[in-house]
């Protein structure tokens, strides 16, 4: 089996998404065991629940290959942090993918609370709240689209904090943090950041 290191591995989730924005329903295995009964995935990805990304299919991967942590406008909590932690600890996981995405109700929906002050959905408040106030941290945002790309690298620093392993792994060298915007008119993510790093001082 292949150990691909995570500069590898997103190069080839990469390749990847080209392949399924062409059609071409191929599935990389990453390096990840053939063996249905082993779980040791090479990539985690922490995306929204929109039906429109499917982080594996888009990422052109096999079953077994990617890890997923799903919430709308791929919201990081503890329990979701945890889960990645548990992913490099315990599974070799070396990437770690935010998975954001144009067209993202729920942020479109925090940006919305962000300027009025108003949830333009009770259901949905106590998540696109708590996105609003990230966005209101990251020093806000022009517009509801480039909330999108605010509230991705909101998403990647709130990894950053919570998630000790992935801190460590990052510093040891040993895994990749980045930041993929995921367009559902082309089917192609863009690199809005190849690797996020703690900040001085966060460790
Ligand atoms: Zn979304």
């Amino acid at each position: 089996m292949e150990r691909l290191t995570a500069p590898d591995l997103l190069e080839r989730v990469i390749a990847g998404n080209a392949r399924w924005a062409a059609g071409d329903t191929e599935r990389d295995l990453l390096g990840a065991p053939a063996d249905p009964l082993e779980h040791l995935p090479p990539v985690a990805v922490i995306g929204c629940s929109d039906a429109r990304v499917p982080p594996a299919a888009v990422l052109g991967a096999a079953a077994g290959a990617i890890f997923t942590v799903r919430l709308p406008g791929q919201y990081v909590d503890i329990p979701v942090a945890s889960a990645l932690g548990f992913a490099m600890t315990a599974l070799d996981t070396r990437l770690a993918i935010v998975l954001a995405h144009e067209d993202c109700r729920a942020v479109h929906a925090a940006y919305e609370e962000y300027t009025t002050g108003e949830p333009p959905n009770l259901a949905l408040a106590p998540l696109t709240g708590a996105l609003a106030a990230g966005l209101y941290r990251a020093g806000g945002a022009t517009g509801a689209d480039e909330a999108i790309d605010v509230n991705a690298r909101v998403t990647a620093q709130a990894l950053i904090t919570e998630c000790p392993s992935l801190r460590k792994s990052i510093v040891d060298g040993d895994a990749q943090l980045c930041v993929l915007r995921y367009s559902p008119r082309t089917r192609l993510v863009t690199v809005l950041e190849e690797r996020v790093v703690p900040h001085a001082g966060v460790l």
